[in-house]
């Protein structure tokens, strides 16, 4: 496989992007590869500026659930390019998303759409500390919420890839606010709350997918959700990678407990940027103009990626049975996965929910970003590595989460299969 065209890209871009890519995990540093330059997707498949094709199961980190240039939604793109860019006021289209958005979950009333999914947390946490007047979060080790400054706290993937838990740049005394919590140990959260009775609010990814696909225990977020209510905090689920992912309402969909506040990004802008907050209206009336809490943007609620975000919901709703013909390929692959593993005596922690799957090179369940981290990421770079020989693109980390779009087929799924039995087989 000739990838000349992407290291020369890759040398150009360098000189003039630091690292020479605009977000850190696309540089493959963690599998020491050198990231291949896209020139296209085509439903399943990423094509390379070399012109080799991949089967993809990063769909740009998640957002893409229908594969790449779906009619759907290129021809709402495309028709509302055609009355303009931007307005920088208000237009209908952000009032029929925010009506289905809030239709589909009973927590929340009203939402609010900013650009990315870093945005949405960060207002999500600045609404639930104006809300009750408190300073203190808490979070969890291995969950990533964007890189905001008092989250950026023993984040996922991408910080841990680059051993740097907390970044430099990030004030002292804005993380003093962040409590940190183990994922699925509701003891270490009861801790947090005898240590400060000034907590606004607990912050979870209920799917954890940026310390690999880690969910958490129901018992645990019913657990979490007492400790909200006994202690006036809010809860608040980050659903940016899990939202309309894991089930058509993400992990709302596959437990009882009710979040607070739920944010959304990747899956709901359809490929385009945008990431959305909401919660029911005694919350949501806190923000400004309504209220105090203040929270902008200028290119907020953009009727491109709006009209982008409404298609796609609009097509994830009307096909019937969807995630679970979704989840059962998840779980055809991961199923031949460690069968294929395990025939040569490679042990693998397999996971999924909904379209997100997990594979962690481990002889130990996953239940927290602990056990996570006990995990062979030598060999998975290798097997990463090879696996891209034969045309299968994976997340560069062992700590990132794949996914399925409804472009894959069974006939897909088993080639990857047959290719990963050669693969393993060398690694062994
Ligand atoms: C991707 C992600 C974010 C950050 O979203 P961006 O759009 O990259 O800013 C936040 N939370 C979770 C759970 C994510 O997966």
């Amino acid at each position: 496989m000739l990838t000349q065209k992407s290291e020369t890209a890759f040398n150009k871009a360098k000189d003039v992007i630091p690292g020479g890519v605009d977000s850190p995990v696309r540089a493959f540093k963690s599998v020491e590869g050198t990231p291949l330059f896209i020139e296209k997707g085509e439903g399943a498949y990423l094509v390379d500026v070399d012109g080799n094709r991949y089967i993809d199961f990063v769909q740009s980190w998640g957002p893409l659930i229908f594969g790449h240039g779906d009619k759907k939604i290129e021809d709402a793109v495309i028709d509302a390019v055609k009355q303009g860019l931007s307005f920088g006021a208000p237009t209908e289209v952000e009032t029929k998303l925010a009506s289905e958005i809030c239709m589909m979950f009973d927590c929340m009333d009203k939402v609010r759409f900013v650009s990315s999914g870093t945005e949405a947390v960060m207002s999500a946490i600045r609404l639930a500390r104006g809300f009750t007047g408190r300073d203190d979060i808490v979070k969890f080790e291995g969950c990533y919420h964007g890189h905001s400054d008092s989250l950026l706290v023993q984040a996922g993937s991408g910080a841990v890839t680059f051993g740097t838990p907390s970044s430099p740049g990030v004030p002292a005394d804005l993380t003093k606010h962040t409590l940190l919590a183990k994922y699925n140990d509701l003891e270490s959260v009861k801790k947090c709350f005898e240590n400060s009775d000034d907590i606004a609010c607990i912050i979870i990814e209920p799917i954890a997918g940026n310390m690999g696909l880690v969910p958490a225990d129901e018992i645990f977020l019913e657990g979490l959700r007492t400790l909200c209510d006994k202690h006036g905090a809010l809860l608040i689920y980050d659903e940016v990678m899990s939202g309309f992912r894991a089930s058509l309402k993400g992990a709302q969909g596959l437990t009882a407990v009710i979040p607070d506040i739920v944010t959304f990004g990747k899956v709901i802008g359809g490929g385009m940027p945008v990431g959305a907050f909401g919660a029911r209206r005694e919350i949501m009336d806190k923000l400004s103009p309504d209220g105090p809490v203040y929270q902008a943007g200028t290119l907020s609620g953009n009727p491109i990626a709006m009209n982008a975000g409404l298609a796609s919901l609009t097509k994830l709703k009307s096909i019937e049975n969807l995630y679970s013909s979704l989840e059962a390929k998840a779980k055809r692959l991961t199923q031949g996965l460690k069968a294929a593993a395990n025939s040569v005596g490679i042990p693998l922690q397999v996971d999924v929910r909904g379209s997100m799957f997990g594979f962690f090179f481990n002889a130990n369940p996953v239940k927290n970003f602990d056990d996570a981290l006990r995990s062979d990421t030598e060999m998975f770079a290798r097997f990463h590595q090879m696996m891209l020989q034969e045309g299968v693109y994976l997340a560069c980390s062992q700590f990132e989460t794949g996914f399925i779009s409804t472009e894959m087929s069974d006939e897909m799924i088993d080639k990857v299969i047959e290719v990963s039995q050669k693969v393993f087989k060398e690694l062994s």
